[in-house]
């Protein structure tokens, strides 16, 4: 297939505009509103563009451009979309330095993982939905499912352009148009993203982004013409756009926040566990709606394991993003490292113990220790509130039923982990948890062909895999 090539942009921080309109119908548009955001480097605290906070009005252009081009992009056969999710694809890896360089310097995550995490999962999600698109009558739906409509999708700041790809891929696969608000925090990705769809030649108005904070995104989420709507974000926020739905014939997914146990037995490899347990909550610096934050370590094991694991956490480098040898980068805003803050502070004060390695922070920027707390009680904050930063809550446990029991004393539902050599245990556990995910001596591993998603408060309907196809369809 053909396709331009890419801009001149090797170097993505140099190329980044100093202000930012929506893209609706195929073109860069500006705002009908004068207010403009500021995102900034979370490394540095230097402004890095100014964008446009969408107004109900660029809402309604973008739904009207996403309304206009469903018809024709529902009528194509699913091998006509494929090429187009194909080449995105391909144009995602080609420019994918360029992409990383960005996340890193918009989020503040290490460029190790927009590299080696990040990116490779974005380009394999457009690949695996691409290969669903002609396939849609084997997926066991009945033949002919349909697509949905415009689908209106809202997405956080912790992985930006991960999450655009999981709600935009499978949505295009099936036939749907879309309309998305990236986070207000990391929206240069998605706005990069944008011209992707225009190197590839996408049919315009099929993918539509409009900037903005949560007033844009309920203006988004309450379109009277969007007939589905993703969001992936906090409970609170998740509970709310529920009730605004309610009484409306839109279809809703929602992927919400996680208190994941990483539960680990005496039996387990305890050197394996415990690059397990650092990965499940320092990885994108805990920013991570499935991290492993509460850890329950079998009271046997405990002291060999939290040796292990504060001999581990001296190692762990914290600093600029762009440094390959960065483990945990800086904290996405100031909001989120007040909230931090905020619990570990009431971690202290209700009386468990704190720990940190002895590593300096870098001056500018929002920055926070790998922080371990023992002594921790399940009536604590910390034990029971998604803290999103890189704090471990460590608990302890007797038998694999008081592991569960602990385990599943949260209302969130979103993932959980277990260490063990025994191949029944890890069964019995996988089925007695209540989570959506459940990893067995392994934690954080994603990948396009699994469903993703949460039970009780982390939300429903599921993300990934075949699963993934069915938010966006009517069978
Ligand atoms: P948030 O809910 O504050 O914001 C998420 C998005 O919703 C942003 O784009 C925001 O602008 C928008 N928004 C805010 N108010 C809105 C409203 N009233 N109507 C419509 N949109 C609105 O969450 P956040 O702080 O950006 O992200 C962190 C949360 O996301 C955490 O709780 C995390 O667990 C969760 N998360 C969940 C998953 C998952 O797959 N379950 C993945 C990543 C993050």
């Amino acid at each position: 297939f053909e396709y331009a090539p890419a801009p001149e942009s090797p170097a993505a921080a140099g190329d980044i505009a100093t202000s930012y309109g929506h893209f609706i119908g195929g073109e860069f548009v500006d705002s009908s509103g004068s207010e403009a955001l500021k995102t900034v480097n979370p490394a540095t605290e230097q402004v890095l563009a100014e964008f446009a906070q969408g107004t109900e009005e660029d809402v309604d252009r973008a739904v009207a451009a996403a309304r206009k081009a469903f018809t024709d992009w529902s009528a194509l056969p699913g091998s006509e979309r494929a090429k187009y999710l194909f080449r995105i694809a391909r144009i995602i890896q080609e420019r994918s330095r360029e992409l990383a360089v960005l996340e890193s310097i918009d989020n503040g995550k290490p460029i190790r993982e927009t590299r080696d995490v990040d990116l490779p999962l974005v380009a394999a999600h457009f690949f695996y939905y691409a290969g669903w698109a002609d396939k849609l009558d084997f997926a066991g739906y009945g033949s002919n499912p349909r697509p949905l409509g415009v689908a209106g999708q809202v997405i956080p700041w912790n992985f930006p352009l991960l999450m655009l790809a999981w709600k935009i891929a499978p949505a295009l696969a099936t036939g749907n148009t879309v309309v998305l608000k990236p986070a207000e925090t990391t929206p240069l990705t998605a706005l990069r993203f944008a011209e992707i769809c225009r190197q590839a030649g996408l049919p315009k108005g099929v993918v539509n982004i409009v900037t903005g904070d949560g007033r844009t995104g309920a203006a988004l989420t309450s379109h009277p013409d969007v007939n589905k709507v993703a969001f992936t974000g906090s409970t609170p926020v998740g509970r709310a756009i529920a009730k605004q739905l309610a009484g409306t014939r839109k279809k809703l997914s929602l992927e919400l926040g996680g208190k994941a146990a990483n539960i680990v037995f005496d039996d387990a490899p305890i050197d394996q566990a415990v690059e397990g347990i650092v990965n499940g909550i320092f990885f994108n610096q805990g920013h991570v709606c499935c991290a492993g934050s509460r850890l329950l370590v079998q009271e046997s094991v405990q002291d060999e394991v939290l040796d292990a694991l504060k001999r581990r956490m001296d190692s762990l480098r914290v600093g600029d993003p762009l440094d390959k040898n960065t483990d945990i980068g800086a904290i996405n805003s100031a909001a989120q490292l007040a909230r931090i803050t905020e619990l570990t502070a009431a971690g202290e004060a209700e009386g468990a113990e704190r720990w940190s390695p002895a590593c300096e922070l870098p001056g500018a920027g929002f920055w926070f220790k790998p922080t371990l707390f023992t002594g921790v009680s399940q009536a604590h904050r910390i034990a029971r509130e998604e803290i999103f930063g890189p704090v471990l809550s460590v608990l302890t446990f007797r038998t694999p039923a008081e592991a569960v029991e602990k385990a599943n004393n949260t209302p969130y539902g979103l993932s959980a982990g277990v260490w063990t050599e025994k191949g029944s245990r890890i069964l019995w556990m996988a089925n007695q948890l209540k989570a959506g995910v459940v990893w067995a001596n392994t934690f954080n591993k994603f990948d396009p062909t699994s469903p993703f998603g949460g039970y009780k408060e982390s939300g429903y309907g599921r993300e990934g895999g075949r699963h993934g196809l069915e938010a966006y369809l009517d069978v």
